[in-house]
């Protein structure tokens, strides 16, 4: 039988929009500053496409990045623990690049 996972402090609905709206929609990387929402190029007005993601600061769960076994669960889904960052792989890249001084 396959071990559990352990549990998450996900963001609830409200702090993920709290997070997108403190930013406008931009990514908060400052090397990235991409707009994460904008309209579907197809046949379908009625969508929008969305890159970006309400990410921890502090991991969700134990074992993550960064994970901080003093901050309680509230604090760790609240919005002071979660920044708006682009979910775009080519540009993670070409960021993580350019850290590395290859670019
Ligand atoms: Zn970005």
């Amino acid at each position: 039988m396959p071990k559990s996972a352990p549990p998450r402090d996900d963001f609830k609905r409200d702090v993920i929009e709290t997070l997108y709206r403190q930013v406008s929609g931009v990514c908060s990387n400052p090397d990235c500053m991409v707009v994460t929402t904008g309209p579907v190029l197809t046949l379908a007005p009625e969508k929008s496409s969305n890159i970006g993601v309400a990410a921890h600061i502090t991991a969700a769960a134990k074992g993550g990045p960064r994970y901080d076994p003093a901050m309680s669960s509230a604090e760790r889904k609240s919005a002071s623990n979660g920044i708006w960052v682009c979910h775009n792989p080519a540009l993670k890249a070409k960021n993580e690049v350019r850290r590395k001084g290859r670019a």
